[in-house]
């Protein structure tokens, strides 16, 4: 027979689940439970339930703004670059050397590190834009005139964005004594 009744024991489960009982207490309500299946079940329902709202609090809520974060960004980025090349067909193109660093410093912003890797991106969002433009316009006839027209172009542009990650790195080390406070 167990040592406490079963009011006892559900009067002391909610204690052993935020862990505030004393080690008696957890110990007579496991004996308990050992051979009482009632009390078991709703032993092991208040747990599922905890772990659930665990789960839907932090995680789910935290990936959701980050899924959401990522996609904004991305949508600036290739819509920030699309502009950016487009500017380059006319004198407005110096607009450019704003443009690509603040891309650099959004892309510092959500996804730190990996900032780097989206400069590839830049790369390649400009350099097809400008090949195709200059291709259909007819004052690019061939791929060592694509070459040659789009590659200096982009290499400006990332350039560019490079300054954006450096100047948010630089003002992040000034903030924040330079420890890595993001992920
Ligand atoms: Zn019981």
């Amino acid at each position: 027979m167990s040592k406490i009744s079963c009011d006892t024991c559900l009067d002391l489960i909610p204690l052993v689940k935020d862990g505030v009982s004393s080690q008696d207490s957890r110990k007579l309500v496991e004996d308990h439970i050992e051979t009482c299946p009632e009390c078991k079940e709703v032993y092991l329902e208040s747990k599922q339930i905890e772990l659930e709202d665990l789960e839907i609090d932090y995680d789910g809520a935290l990936n959701k703004i980050k899924r959401k974060l990522y996609a904004l960004a991305g949508f600036i980025l290739i819509i920030g670059s699309l502009v950016g090349v487009s500017l380059n067909d006319s004198e407005n193109m110096f607009y450019n050397i704003l443009i690509m660093p603040l891309l650099g410093g959004v892309a510092y912003l959500v996804f730190a590190k990996k900032a780097f890797i989206m400069s590839i991106f830049i790369f390649i969002i400009t350099f097809i834009r400008q090949a195709t433009y200059g291709y259909l316009e007819g004052f690019l006839t061939n791929s060592t005139e694509i070459l040659q027209e789009a590659t200096p172009i982009s290499i400006v542009f990332v350039m560019f964005f490079f300054v954006g990650i450096v100047i948010l790195k630089l003002l992040n080390i000034a903030i924040y004594g330079g420890k890595e406070n993001r992920k």
